[in-house]
């Protein structure tokens, strides 16, 4: 491996910036160069590339998003527009690739690889935590860390007018975000979609708390949560069913993407790029890098996009536990 591309795809994660200063001063450490690629496949097909060296990443491990954008592109998804961007990583000379991003990224990257078998490694960056082989995804505690302060701060408002608040939290078709957060910021009731409460269990459970002397109450419901058809006609459900109670939804919708990361992502991310770098190096393609156990692991891609992210159910018993 001589010269290494890297680039951000797909939602941008706190997080990702400090996962590409890994990758750049990884290549910098072993005398490998390496190539920033802008607005992910999109800036691939175009050839849109920045030589990047070691002081080209400097001030941005606290910065959120990303400095190479991110884009989703329907191009690449053709033959057409991948035999492009092969071309043009072939007249830079990059002989490896690294991608940074979620599902949709690295089943772009497989494909890559299979058709012109161009070494690829992933990074996982979503805030959602959805992916199969690593138990965090870089965004993820970050994001944690945000929707806990909005939630201590929607309680203090919550206990002061006797409200219940619906509070949707971002996670896709998972509940991650909305089971920790629930758990950190003391919910009465956290809705995810790995686990149907149903209508008047949640109705019962409120009536339980509020008789048991609660002045406020707070239920986290993750986006994916099928329960009420969405947020508001939840609300409308446990206006009409439940008395006592002012009820008001907070969606707090893309706050959570931003912000400076937090300790564990940037350390994270640091990790993982310094493992994808070295993993190419070595001759090793189509692996994702992720964290099991506390070691930096490689999970081939396809078991990483075709495997499912399961639900901690140490956490949903603790959740249970709380809520009395
Ligand atoms: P997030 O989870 O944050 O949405 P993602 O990586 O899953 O991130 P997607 O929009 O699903 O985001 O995918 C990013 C890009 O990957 C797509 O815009 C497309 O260019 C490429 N991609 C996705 N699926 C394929 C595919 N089947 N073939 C080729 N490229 C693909």
């Amino acid at each position: 491996i001589k010269k290494i591309a890297v680039l951000t795809s797909g939602g941008d994660a706190p997080g990702m910036n400090a996962a590409i200063r890994s990758v750049v001063r990884a290549c910098a450490y072993h005398k490998i160069e390496c190539v920033g690629v802008y607005r992910g496949y999109e800036g691939l097909m175009e050839g849109d590339f920045k030589q990047m060296n070691a002081r080209s990443v400097k001030g941005i491990i606290n910065k959120g998003g990303t400095i190479l954008k991110s884009a989703r592109s329907l191009e690449f998804k053709t033959k057409e527009g991948r035999q492009l961007a092969f071309e043009n990583l072939q007249k830079e000379g990059i002989d490896g690739l690294v991608v940074i991003g979620g599902d949709g990224t690295f089943t772009g990257a497989m494909i890559f690889n299979q058709e012109f078998n161009f070494p690829v490694m992933g990074i996982p960056g979503t805030i959602d935590n959805d992916i199969f082989g690593t138990s965090h995804t870089l965004g993820f505690d970050t994001a944690l860390n945000t929707v806990v302060d909005a939630i201590d701060k929607i309680r203090d408002t919550a206990s002061s007018h006797n409200r219940l608040f619906f509070v949707e939290v971002m996670g896709r078709d998972v509940g991650h975000i909305a089971l920790n957060v629930g758990i950190a910021g003391g919910a009465e009731e956290i809705l995810i979609p790995e686990e149907d409460l149903g209508l008047d269990r949640l109705v019962e459970s409120l009536n339980r708390s509020k008789k048991s002397g609660k002045s406020s109450s707070i239920v986290v419901v993750a986006e994916g949560d099928k329960i009420g058809k969405n947020i508001f006609e939840l609300k409308d459900y446990v206006d009409e069913n439940m008395e006592g109670y002012d009820v008001r939804v907070s969606v707090l919708g893309h706050m959570q993407r931003g912000g400076a990361p937090s300790c564990f992502d940037r350390v994270l991310a640091s990790r993982m790029g310094v493992k994808a770098v070295e993993s190419l190096i070595e001759g090793q393609t189509n692996y994702m890098v992720g964290l099991l156990n506390n070691k930096i692991e490689l999970t081939p891609l396809d078991n990483a996009i075709k495997g499912k992210s399961k639900i901690n159910l140490e956490l949903l018993r603790v959740s249970d536990i709380m809520s009395t």
